[in-house]
This record gives C-alpha cells, structure tokens and sequence, in this order.
C-alpha cells in the first residue's frame, strides 16, 4: 500500500522484559527467564499487537524501539515472531527507524545478520563502562572485551548506527576511569552515545548497599564509595566538554550524536508525539490520552492468549490542555533545540507568550534559557538545571 495515503505517525515500543541476571542497579521491568516463559509472553505481545494495533489503521510507522530488558537476550525466532507480526499489522515506513537493545555478550553475528534481515537498522548496546571493575560493581553480564567482540560482529553485519549506553557516578569512578570510557568509545565514531548519571532507586541491591552512604554524602558529611555531588557536576560538565570535542552535538541532556543521527524515536517521546507500547508496563500517548499497560506478567498473557482479551491498562489519563501545554514544555526543554514558538501555536491555537510569559521571563533572567523569536531553548546551564525549568511548568 502507498505509504503517502497516510498522513498520521506513529512510533512503536516493544518491551522485552528479561534478562540474563539482575543488574545491582536496576529497577527496571526485567527479569531472568526460561525460553518457555519467553515464548509465552511473546505469543502474548503478538497477539496485544494484533489487537491493539487494527485500531491504527490510518497511521503509518515512523520508529520501531525494541527495548527492555535485554531484547538480544531473547531467542532469535521471537524477534522474528515479534517484526513479522509488526509488518502485517501496521503500515511500517520504509524509511522508519527500527532500533533493538542489545546487551554486549548476547549477540552473535548470526543473530545480527537476521536483525539486519528483518529490517532493523539500528542497535543499541548498553556498555555502561569500558573498566571491568566498575562493570563487575555494576552486576552486568559483560567485560570490556566482549563489548570489543559484539561490536566488531555487529560492523561486519553491516550496522552503520549504532549507540552506546555510559554510565557516570558509579561508585569508584573518578574522572580518569570516566575519560577512558570516553575515550574506548568514541575512538570507534560511533553515530550515537547516551550518557546517564547513576540514580541508586529504591528496590535494588545498591539501594541497600550504598544508601547510608549516599545520604551522608548529600549531607555533605562523608567522602565515600559514590562520588560527591561536586564530583558529579565535574563529571556531567566532563562529559559534555570530552564528547562535543570529538564532534558529537548534544541534542538532549543525556544523548550526544552525529549530525543527523539523533534517535528518532526518542525525539518523538520529547516532541510529544503519539506512540503505542506494547508489552508489560508499558506506555503510551495516543490522541492526548496517556496508558501504561498492566506490570503483572502472568496476567497479561493469561489475558491476550485468550479468545477475547481486553485492553488492560494500570494508568488511562485523559490529559487536560493545561497538561498537554505543560507537557510540551518541560519535554521540549530537554532537547537543545528548545521548543518552537510555531509548534505551540499550532499544537493549540495560541501563543506560548500569552501561556508562560512570565516562567519564560523569570527563567531568561535566571539564565537557564534564551528566546531567539522562533526557538526558546535551553542554555548549557538550563540543561543540567532542568528541574528548576521544569518547576515552573
Ligand atoms: S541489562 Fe538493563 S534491564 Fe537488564 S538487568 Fe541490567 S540494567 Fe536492568
């Protein structure tokens, strides 16, 4: 069909929710699993899609992100299940950007090779570190040198953009370990590098290992494990300085990239575009309604494996205008192209001027952003000050 008929967009996320191991870090919805459990689910997440996805008929697909979890832990014929029930569900643009995550250590040149076959075209390694003392306090499955052995598989296979995930802030890091990172990463030109802080969450084991610890410090009584919150803001200030040098653009607070290739799916997410997940907990945004689906895995395969499911949702909240507005301002202050004064007209038929002017004044007399008539954005300082931006939405 002629994908110009459509007018809508739309972009995908699919969630995989298993892993090899549990990092020490992570509360995020993934597991352990066996392949039984995986083809299960799977079945599940290919039955929501045909399901959920008739809805969406006059849209055509503008980004796939396959994320977790660790997607290339899965065994292969899932992802295929999974692309293959995609193609015939949705008008999938030719030029769509398709993403999986992969975790260095979990991919095979085979496994590669099928990924480019079914039209992914890009990957996302979550690396986190190039010092194996860190990767091992980290709990992740992989040392450097797999990291080395993935990636060469993967240029072999042909994938000319692929991401690193780094992660800063980790406990032991000092700015050398961080500029060495840097350094094993960027050397490989690699189109695009996401750089994350270290956030201890709740319900992990480094909550309980390094909690105390963390407290005192932001109390400014103990020089620990973690680096200080000095250290930190070196650290973010670091990163930007290392990076921009070898030529990569900042285009949001944490993603750095080649010109040209920004990910597309997550600046959808910041422009408030309308995107469908699919998978446990996962979220959407369509027609000013934001969804996350149920976390429960037994329940939701229990319910799409069934002859009639139901769309089951843990959140529906219709967004108010005030909302949507408010939405589309601290989403768009991540990005360092700010937002556009003509996207908010034309997103709802009046002048952000006559919205925030005041929030807009105080924050360019606080020097977190500038108005260059057509752009509001970010300055440097703006962009690592966001909650203050985002107080005032
Ligand atoms: S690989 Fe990612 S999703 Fe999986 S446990 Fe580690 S941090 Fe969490």
């Amino acid at each position: 069909m002629d994908t110009n008929t459509y007018k809508k967009e739309i972009e995908l996320y699919i969630h995989i929710p298993f892993c090899v191991r549990k990092c020490n870090y992570c509360d995020f919805l993934s597991f352990p699993s066996n392949d039984d459990a995986q083809l299960e689910y799977v079945k599940a997440l290919c039955a929501e899609i045909v399901y959920r996805g008739k809805n969406f008929s006059d849209y055509t697909v503008s980004s796939i992100y396959i994320g977790g979890g660790t997607p290339s832990c899965v065994n292969t014929r899932h992802i295929i299940s999974i692309m293959e029930t995609l193609a015939d569900t949705f008008t999938i643009n030719k030029e769509a950007e398709i993403t999986i995550e992969c975790n260095p250590g979990t991919v095979t040149r085979e496994k590669l090779n099928i990924y480019k076959s079914l039209g992914i075209n890009r990957l996302s390694f979550g690396v986190q570190s190039t010092n194996n003392d860190e990767l091992k306090i980290l709990g992740r499955i992989h040392d450097y040198k797999s990291f080395l052995v993935s990636l060469d598989s993967a240029l072999h296979e042909g994938f000319d953009n692929i991401s690193a995930d780094i992660m800063y802030g980790l406990p032991g890091q000092t700015i050398e370990t961080l500029r060495k990172t840097l350094k094993d990463i960027a050397k490989f030109n690699l189109k695009h590098i996401s750089v994350y802080s270290l956030i201890i969450e709740e319900n992990t084991p480094f909550y309980d290992r390094y909690y105390d610890d963390y407290i005192l410090q932001c109390q400014g009584k103990l020089t620990s494990f973690l680096p200080s919150e000095e250290q930190l803001c070196e650290m973010t200030d670091f990163v930007g300085a290392y990076l921009r040098n070898r030529g990569y653009f900042q285009y949001e607070i944490s993603n750095y990239s080649k010109r040209g290739y920004e990910c597309l799916h997550n600046l959808g997410y910041w422009k408030r575009k309308e995107y469908i997940g699919f998978g446990i907990g996962a979220a959407s945004l369509i027609d000013e309604t934001r969804y996350a689906n149920i976390t429960d895995i037994d329940k939701y395969i229990k319910n799409y494996l069934r002859t009639n499911p139901i769309s089951e949702y843990s959140e529906r909240v219709n967004l108010t205008l005030d909302e949507q507005m408010s939405e589309f301002m601290m989403l768009g202050f991540r990005m360092v192209n700010g937002i556009s004064t003509a996207d908010f007209y034309n997103s709802f038929g009046r002048t952000i001027e006559s919205v925030y002017k005041e929030q807009i004044d105080k924050l360019i007399g606080q020097g977190l952003i500038i108005n260059d008539g057509n752009f509001i954005k970010p300055t440097y300082r703006g962009l690592e000050l966001q909650n203050i931006i985002a107080r005032e939405f």
